[in-house]
């Protein structure tokens, strides 16, 4: 498959006019030997350093691309952090653009040191289980601080097949759990839109709803067969990326669901033990959500006024270490900004969209075939935890999703 990502761009039904820096993905068996024509057509043809580590050098020998300069990182100890990624920009042979060849560590290596020197960044993943690659955003750590910051994508993207399709189990199941959280991410979206009147890009949503779909087809048939298709999973993770640079934030991509991903990072009291990767996070928070928008679509709400977080609260769940931060991001809550009377008004149209998830049963024979964690043992959670998880995660972002609707809710 190759997207031309030019198709996206541009004046939009939703008032916005969309930009991409991601010119063109490739995801197809021996991409790599058509690398050097994929650069020539985006003008790609100054001065190049190639970026790996040992472990991706080894994994892509006899496909190495072409390059001015390679750079190979010790993996040891190697980790995505600003003074290791400036430490290694000194080597630097002045540039003309960056080819990162590796996973979410290595690209970081790429992505800050081209968003730095205002050049050209490409990616080659050598794995496809999340969608950083085509998104906009760094995850490394920055000042000593672990966080997500707005930086450049690859204009190019060439995911070989070949390479992409010796991913462990464990990570196509990963990869699996992170798009399959678009149920619950696009739900949330869709009614923040119609509650608080939040802005919300259909075309945007259906590119989500498209990865999403590929992505069900894929985790089907895996299930079926114990067959991936790589190629429809790398490109499911492609789009899913892309949503996130057209939007300029992560909103079709990540709602309630993701934010146990941040609770896990986070460890508060009672959580120390939780541990897992990105995906596997997402999947218990996507299961836990499915079952509670069910829950919740049989019951009807009655309003209630909106209370701010109180610091007790706020202290009894995250504990001193985390409370100021969690106060801040709270400050301007968004529950705040409109009458809750609206999600009462809209209840139907709501329900419908809950109506419309997945069943608990249907997700969890689907995870369960495809070996996804999905339930909170599975990441080191108590299980007694369950039903409280998903309230604290909730206050972690300042984003309206129904599990922070039930704040200002009463359901009998
Ligand atoms: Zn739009
Ligand atoms: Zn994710």
């Amino acid at each position: 498959m190759i997207m031309d990502c030019e198709q996206y761009t541009g004046k939009c039904v939703c008032g916005r006019e969309h930009t991409l820096e991601t010119r063109k993905v490739v995801v197809a068996e021996k991409a790599i030997d058509h690398f050097e024509e994929y650069m020539q057509e985006l003008g790609l043809t100054g001065r190049r350093t190639v970026v790996y580590d040992e472990i991706t050098w080894k994994l892509t020998e006899g496909k190495h691309v072409k390059a001015d300069q390679n750079i190979v990182l010790d993996p040891n100890g190697l980790r995505a952090e600003d003074i290791l990624i400036e430490k290694m920009m000194k080597d630097l042979d002045s540039p003309e653009v960056i080819v990162a060849v590796g996973a979410g560590t290595i690209m970081d290596f790429g992505r800050y040191p081209a968003y730095k020197l205002g050049i050209p960044f490409v990616a080659i993943p050598t794995l496809a289980s999340s969608d950083g690659f085509t998104a906009n955003i760094c995850s490394a750590i920055m000042n000593g601080q672990k966080k997500s910051t707005p930086m450049c994508a690859p204009v190019l993207v060439v995911a070989d097949l070949d390479i992409i399709s010796g991913a462990p189990k464990r990570l196509i199941a990963s990869g699996i759990n992170d798009i399959l959280a678009k149920y619950t991410s696009l739900a949330d979206w869709r009614m923040s839109h119609l509650v608080d009147g939040e802005y919300y890009c259909p075309m945007v949503a259906d590119l989500a709803e498209h990865a999403l779909k590929l992505m069900r087809d894929a985790a089907d048939k895996y299930a079926a067969t114990g067959i991936a298709d790589h190629e429809a999973m790398t490109m499911a993770q492609m789009e899913s990326g892309l949503t996130m640079q057209l939007l300029d934030h992560s909103r079709a991509a990540s709602g309630a669901e993701h934010l146990m991903a941040h609770l896990v990072e986070m460890k508060p009291p009672r959580f120390e033990k939780a541990e897992g990767i990105h995906g596997e996070c997402v999947g218990v928070g996507t299961f836990a959500c499915i079952r509670e928008y069910h829950k919740l679509a049989g019951m009807k709400p009655k309003a209630r006024p909106f209370v701010p977080l109180t610091r007790d609260w706020v202290v009894e769940k995250f504990g001193e270490r985390l409370a100021d931060g969690i106060m801040k991001e709270n400050e301007n809550d968004v529950l705040g900004t409109f009458d809750p009377q609206n999600i009462v008004d809209r209840w139907d149209e709501i329900k419908a969209m809950l109506d419309a998830l997945p069943s608990v049963e249907e997700m969890e024979k689907l995870y369960s075939d495809c070996g996804c964690k999905y339930l909170p043992e599975h990441i080191g959670i108590d299980p007694a935890l369950a039903d409280e998880m998903l309230d604290i995660s909730a206050a972690i972002r300042n984003r309206l999703t129904l599990i922070r609707m039930k704040r200002v809710l009463d359901f009998e």
